[in-house]
């Protein structure tokens, strides 16, 4: 299994070695290369993407990433900036599919920002269409306004656009992942008022007709923006497009209270993925050694989940998670003011531990 490591910027290197001892710690055999990626490219080769961290990215069955970005690439032309590098992955590898997880840990509830028994036990997955949409729609631009309220006056305009096949394809992804869970999959859209999104409403109703076994229901985005902070505990698996997911999956990860155990993935249609975690590169915490390595771990697990078929693997490696939370370890992020804290380093030894416990 051919693994691209790309640590990236901030607390990413830290991070990412976390991770790597916990694969390592399997019984599975893994070829790590490294690369690098967003400021550290820039840096050394003058470009957040460099073509030769691309070329190994395409080639891996996986790409391990931790995060990019720091305060002082702000200035630089925005092509150049480190965040450049996750929208040149995505494109050039096709990740049409962000899964991103909420769970909220039992021993973690005090750190979400809604009552215990909302959230005590929640699981969902959120799945964001990730290459389409008003994003990436075309035209788009400035310009001085043909028609509207205020005709000559200068506007800026951009397109949203979803084709059939983009949403049959984010569809069938969606599908298949409630299959693997609750069974039970909401579409989020705005069809009352968008055209793009009584379009996407059809598709999927009609991807539907292929699994009855499969519940499916519809929200507007207003509403399922409303119903994660009333009763987050209603749904298993979402499925929306490029904005709403964006949004909703922020607004969902703040319902665990904990950035730093948020995993994620981008997959394309060959099953080829990036795994990182949820958040940004922390440059505040970046080379103190308090960084949470779990968000990382957590992705390594979803990479032998979704990309590496060893389902078992990752299984073994969210178990262990729960063992050190069960045990009491917490990095700064997630502790109380009582508890006592571990650094990055204890961290992922103590998952590594954990794991050698389970033989
Ligand atoms: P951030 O996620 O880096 O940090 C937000 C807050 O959460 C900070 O206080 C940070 O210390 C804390 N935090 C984040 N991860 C943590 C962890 N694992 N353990 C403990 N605390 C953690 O977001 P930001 O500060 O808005 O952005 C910082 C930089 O990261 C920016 O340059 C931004 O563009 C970039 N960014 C990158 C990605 C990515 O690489 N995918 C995503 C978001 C932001």
């Amino acid at each position: 299994m051919k693994i691209a490591v790309l640590p990236g910027d901030g607390i990413g290197p830290e991070i990412v070695d976390e991770a790597l001892a916990v694969l390592r710690a399997l019984d599975l055999r893994f070829e790590f290369e490294r690369a690098p990626v967003g400021g550290a490219a820039y840096e050394a080769a003058g470009h957040p993407l460099p073509a030769s961290t691309l070329a190994l990215a395409k080639a891996a069955d996986a790409v391990l990433f931790g995060a990019v970005g720091d305060w002082k690439y702000d200035r630089l032309e925005r092509a150049l900036r480190p965040e450049q590098a996750i929208l040149g992955l995505r494109k050039a590898m096709g990740l049409f599919a962000n899964f991103r997880p909420a769970i909220c840990y039992p021993q973690l509830t005090h750190a979400s920002s809604l009552k215990p028994e909302l959230v005590a036990g929640l699981d969902i997955l959120i799945i964001r269409e990730l290459t389409g949409d008003i994003y990436f729609g075309q035209p788009r631009g400035r310009r001085a306004a043909p028609d509207g309220h205020f005709p000559g006056a200068e506007e800026a305009f951009d397109t949203m656009r979803y084709s059939r096949p983009e949403i049959e394809r984010i569809a069938h992804v969606a599908f298949q992942a409630a299959r693997k869970r609750g069974n039970k999959l909401t579409s989020v859209d705005k069809s009352n008022v968008l055209e793009t999104f009584q379009f996407w409403k059809d598709v999927v109703s009609e991807v539907h007709a292929e699994y009855p076994d499969v519940m499916l229901d519809h929200l507007y985005v207003d509403n399922a923006a409303m119903q994660l902070v009333k009763a987050p505990k209603q749904f298993d698996v979402i499925v929306t497009g490029n904005m709403f997911g964006d949004i909703l999956s922020d607004e969902a990860a703040m319902l665990t209270g904990s950035i730093g155990m948020l995993p994620s993935a981008s997959l394309n249609a060959n099953n080829q993925g990036l795994y990182e975690p949820s958040h940004g590169s922390a440059p505040d915490i970046a080379g103190k050694g308090v960084a949470n390595p779990l968000a990382t771990i957590l992705s390594a697990a979803m990479m032998l989940r979704y990309s590496l078929n060893q389902a078992e693997a990752a299984t073994r490696i969210e178990r262990a998670v729960l063992a050190v939370l069960e045990a009491g370890l917490r990095t700064a992020d997630i502790a109380r003011a009582s508890d006592s804290k571990v650094g990055t380093r204890a961290m992922g030894a103590a998952v590594v531990a954990a794991l050698a416990a389970q033989h």
